[in-house]
């Protein structure tokens, strides 16, 4: 448990304001990325970067926003800029921008309460940004965490969600590296329910402090296209 609020630590200092190390390249779109539909290795597509003018710099890549509509965003390390870079897909911010989780919630807490974790993860932008922040290798070094799959009836899935993580957690091998606590969702999901829990766990003063910290307030825009914030306290 210590090594989790470790890298609760980790990464809210990578997301802090104030940090001015973090070095992430962050994006809300990837057309850039072009597709040459050549295979690369482990059945991974060679993608030309156009922002390199030089189109023989191909490298493989697995997913994009423009190609399939399943993910909220990645992040990938970029072998030709030595960069980490995150991008966010289109699509997120549309669901996040309002009418979600502000209208589900109403204006406090008790809103949530019997709702499901996964109810909440699929409308808090944080889940994204903490499930891509800890795919970095600058953040979290050797706890760099990634999206393993689990065989799940019958299929190969990746371990997204509450309902997966909890598989994950039942059946992983305890000698195995594919470890629930290096797999992105789980440690997504257990951060978002510390948090709408109003437990702290990366406050470094008092650790798990519950109730008393104030989770911040999410500001979107309305119809009339100003901004109106929803405080989850009362
Ligand atoms: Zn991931």
């Amino acid at each position: 448990m210590k090594q989790v609020l470790f890298m609760f630590e980790d990464i809210s200092k990578a997301l802090s304001a104030t940090n001015t190390k973090f070095q992430m390249v962050i994006n809300c779109a990837d057309e850039w990325l072009v597709n040459t539909h050549e295979e690369g290795v482990q059945g991974y597509m060679l993608y030309h970067d156009t922002r390199i003018t030089d189109r023989r710099v191909l490298f493989e890549h697995k997913v994009t926003c423009h190609e399939t509509s399943k993910v909220n965003g990645y992040q990938f390390f970029h072998k030709s800029n030595d960069k980490e870079e995150t991008v966010y897909c289109p699509k997120s911010f549309d669901m996040w921008a309002g009418k979600t989780l502000a209208e589900i919630q109403g204006s406090s807490f008790q809103s949530l309460r019997g709702k499901p974790l996964q109810y909440v993860k699929k409308y808090a932008a944080a889940s994204t940004v903490f499930h891509e922040t800890s795919h970095s290798y600058n953040v979290l070094n050797d706890w760099q965490t990634f999206d393993y799959s689990i065989v799940w009836n019958g299929r190969q899935e990746a371990v997204y969600g509450a309902l997966l993580a909890r598989e994950f957690a039942r059946v992983f091998d305890v000698k195995s590296e594919r470890a629930p606590i290096k797999n992105a969702d789980t440690l997504t999901v257990f951060a978002l329910g510390v948090y709408f829990g109003q437990c702290n766990w990366a406050n470094p003063q008092d650790p798990g402090k519950c109730s008393g910290d104030s989770p911040d307030p999410i500001c979107p825009r309305g119809e009339d296209g100003e901004r109106h914030c929803v405080s989850f306290f009362d």
